[in-house]
Order: C-alpha cells, then sequence, then structure tokens
C-alpha cells in the first residue's frame, strides 16, 4: 500500500441517501476530476456542478469541490464528489476510478492517517474523529469534540515543552562548565519536571470519567427474584431485550443494553436473580450477576414493596459504589412503610423518577472535569502512566545524565500519545534559543 498512491471512498454511508459523498486523496485527485468530468478542475474550495462521464457514458450529475494541497483535509490534492446516494452510481464511480494508475481503494482510516503523517492533526485528534462518529449521546459528542479541537494535545504539548526545556538545561549542563551556566540552571530543570509529574499525576487521577463517558457508564440492577428486574431494564431500554418470566429465576445470563440517559451512555447490564439457588445453571447466573456487579460504576438494588421480607446482601466489595434503592410494585398493597424511590414498573408509575436519578448519578459520576480536558482512552493513560514513571525516577537520579535519560523517556511516552516522538529535532530547535554562557 504505497503512500504516494491516490485513494479514495465512499465518504457517506453506503445504501440509498439523497447524497453520497466520494473522496479522493493524493496526487492523481486532479486526474480523477479531469477523468470524470471530462473537464479541467474546478477553482479550489468552491462547489460546481458537473456531470460525471464513465467509459460507458454518463453517470450521474452532482456537485464537485477541489481542494489543492497542502489547504486540505489530509495534506495532499483532495476532491470530493457529491452525487445521488444510489449504490449503482458509487460503484460506476469507483469503477472508473479504480481503472487509473496509481489509484486504489482507501484502507480504512487512511484519509485520516494521511492527515495525521501531513501535520494536520495530532493522533488524539485522529482518535477524536473516530470518537465524533461513534458518539451516541450528548456527553460523548462534547468530549469528542473538544478533543478533536486539539485540547488534549495542547495539554500534552505544554507539558512536552516544559520537559524539553528541562532536559534542554540539564544536556547543557553536562557539555558546559558550571561558569558557563546561570546558577540555578539543574534546580530549574528539576522543579519543573517535578511540576509536569504532579499535573501528570492529576489527569491521571481522574476516576476514568473520559473512558466512561466514551464506554458507557456501567449500571447493574441486582435485587431478589421477581422484584422486576427484567421488566425494569425492559422498560429503561424501551424495547424487549430480557425475558419477563413469572417464574422465579429464569433470567439465568447477563443480558447488556446500551441507553441513553439524561445525554450520558450508560451501559445495563441485566443480572440474573440473586438467590442461592440449587440448581448448577442458576448458580452460574448468580455469579456472573455479582462479578457484573463488581465491576459496575453504579448499582440499582431492586426490591419487591409488596413482599415484606424483600431484600439484598451487597456483597462487601460494594459497599463503596453509587447505589440506588427502588422499590417496586407500588400498584400492590404494601405491609410495610418503604423510603427511597417507589416504582409500579405495571402502570409505569415513577418509572420518570427512577431514570433521572439514574441520569444524575451518572452526571454526578462523570462530570467534575471543569475545562481541564480528561484522558480518554486507556492507550493514553498507559503512556501517561509510563511518563509519570520516569520522572519519578528523574526525582531520584542523583547524577544529571540519569536525570536527562529519564526526562528522554518521559518526553517520548507523552510524544506518544500525540504521535510527535522525535525528541532529538525538537531538543535542536528549543536548544537553539538558549544563549548558554553569553
Ligand atoms: P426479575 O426476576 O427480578 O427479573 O422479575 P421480572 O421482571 O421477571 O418480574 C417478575 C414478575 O413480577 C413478573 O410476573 C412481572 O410481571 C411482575 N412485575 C414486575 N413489576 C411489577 C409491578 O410493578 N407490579 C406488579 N404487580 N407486578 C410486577
Amino acid at each position: 500500500m504505497g503512500r504516494d498512491d491516490t485513494i479514495f471512498a465512499l465518504a457517506s454511508a453506503a445504501g440509498r441517501a439523497g447524497v453520497a459523498v466520494f473522496k479522493v486523496s493524493g496526487p492523481k485527485a486532479s486526474d480523477c476530476v479531469k477523468l470524470l468530468t471530462k473537464r479541467e478542475i474546478p477553482p479550489p474550495q468552491r462547489a460546481v456542478l458537473r456531470q460525471f462521464r464513465g467509459t460507458g457514458g454518463l453517470i450521474d450529475e452532482g456537485l464537485v469541490l477541489w481542494f489543492q494541497g497542502p489547504a486540505s483535509l489530509t495534506g495532499e490534492d483532495v476532491a470530493e464528489f457529491q452525487v445521488h446516494g444510489g449504490r449503482a452510481i458509487a460503484e460506476a464511480l469507483a469503477a472508473e476510478l479504480g481503472a487509473l494508475p496509481g489509484c486504489r481503494p482507501a484502507e480504512p482510516g487512511e484519509f485520516t492517517r494521511r492527515a495525521v503523517e501531513h501535520g494536520k492533526f495530532d493522533l488524539t485528534q485522529a482518535e477524536a474523529i473516530a470518537d465524533l462518529v461513534a458518539a451516541e449521546t450528548e456527553a460523548q459528542r462534547r468530549q469528542a469534540l473538544r478533543q478533536y479541537g486539539g485540547a488534549l494535545g495542547r495539554l500534552y504539548g505544554t507539558w512536552r515543552a516544559d520537559l524539553l526545556k528541562a532536559l534542554a538545561w540539564s544536556e547543557a549542563a553536562i557539555d558546559f562548565s558550571d561558569e558557563e551556566l546561570p546558577a540555578d540552571a539543574i534546580a530549574e530543570a528539576r522543579r519543573s519536571a517535578e511540576t509536569v509529574r504532579g499535573a501528570i499525576n492529576t489527569h491521571l487521577d481522574d476516576a476514568r470519567r473520559g473512558e466512561l463517558v466514551r464506554e458507557g457508564l456501567f449500571l447493574t440492577v441486582i435485587g431478589p427474584p421477581n422484584a422486576g428486574k427484567s421488566s425494569l431494564v425492559n422498560a429503561l431500554a424501551g424495547r424487549d431485550v430480557a425475558i419477563i418470566a413469572e417464574s422465579a429465576g429464569t433470567t439465568r445470563d447477563v443480558i447488556e443494553v446500551r441507553m441513553d440517559l439524561g445525554g450520558y451512555a450508560v451501559v445495563l447490564a441485566d443480572t440474573a436473580g440473586l438467590r442461592a439457588a440449587g440448581e448448577a445453571v442458576e448458580a452460574e447466573g448468580v455469579r456472573r450477576a455479582l462479578a457484573r456487579a463488581e465491576a459496575a460504576d453504579l448499582v440499582l438494588v431492586l426490591l419487591d414493596g409488596s413482599d415484606r421480607n424483600s431484600s439484598v446482601n451487597l456483597p462487601e466489595n460494594m459497599v463503596n459504589k453509587p447505589v440506588l434503592t427502588v422499590w417496586n410494585k407500588a400498584d400492590l398493597p404494601w405491609p410495610l412503610r418503604r423510603g427511597g424511590l417507589k416504582l409500579s414498573l405495571k402502570t409505569g408509575e415513577g418509572l420518570e423518577a427512577v431514570i433521572a436519578a439514574i441520569a444524575a448519578a451518572a452526571k454526578e459520576r462523570l462530570e467534575g472535569g471543569g475545562d481541564v480536558p480528561l484522558l480518554t482512552r486507556p492507550r493514553h493513560r498507559r503512556a501517561l502512566r509510563e511518563a509519570a514513571t520516569a520522572l519519578e525516577r528523574a526525582a531520584e537520579a542523583q547524577q544529571t545524565e540519569l536525570f536527562a535519560e529519564d526526562l528522554r523517556l518521559a518526553l517520548r511516552s507523552l510524544g506518544r500519545i500525540t504521535g510527535q516522538v522525535d525528541v532529538e529535532e525538537l531538543l535542536d530547535t528549543v536548544f537553539r534559543d538558549f544563549c548558554i554562557g553569553k
């Protein structure tokens, strides 16, 4: 797969639609426009109406947009064709373009990859494009958009800049004599490295909010058999996902539903009835339910208000999780007064309040980042941990050479997040601005 190939792809979803967008990027993009329109390329960044023609004659009529590199999405010459969204049209266009030497269909993500390679985006922005496309909730969209705007890249960029400066000073201390350096150069470098380490640790200590917004908050409903857990899951998801059973303990496996609750993605796991069961299959269901609940970010305990003895014992490792207690079957006579949320899944009474309570709990769990961008992927977390570890070692390194080496490792880890790893090159530019001893 050559980097010099001209790539093309249908950028809109396949299938019938009012409009389909076809993208072409690479050195032959202008040839592609000429081939299909039989005319000269239009002025850049202006939509023009053209007829598209192939070997078999007229294919369709639509808009052509021309972007002259590097002022384009990928940094290369880019052409966009907006045609009618029919399958045969897309196929005919692809067949014409594919016949042109040096042109081939794009690999998944290849347009964005080229944009990164040409310095249009850093890696976190490229990831944000994927997140924007995948965003199902408001919180996911907002977070992806912020990252797409470069918020994470800028944050990591400031840390990199500080560390590069510290590294430059320590390199200077190795290469030059003391008289040639400012008296506190090394002390300043060490302070700066410590400040960055503190900032990284604060950033890491975010209770996984960014990742949870992206992946969805994990909500588990637990309760005794027949409390109405499956009914609740169905009511929340608004579609039939779990089997509502009349007899206790028939919901044996765990079923997951992704939902948008108050703008947050919530992944709901419907668990099997929690009860000591002799039957092997049911016991397995209970075991899985507990495992799920253990991994949950939020626990909803559903109890049967009409049953005097309705209760669950929360396992010890779950006592610190946010727990919502909901009493179901409000339509039946209740033998006792119950505190907490009151619900009838039969009549729907109280369901809105339960949804609002879950959304509020999700908001409380996921918000609080303020204007500080949150890290959104385990990949970022791993690299940041590595950077923090290297800076910890740097703080303990007595010799300047070792200190410098650890800074270098920290810089490399940080650089991996955004895709800038060439420390030496950056160091050269930073170093040039220092006036050593003069
Ligand atoms: P699970 O075992 O906790 O998953 O409970 P299910 O959702 O399977 O419900 C058990 C039984 O309780 C079913 O027969 C439901 O129709 C019934 N049920 C669920 N919610 C209510 C409710 O609010 N009122 C009444 N009267 N029955 C309910």
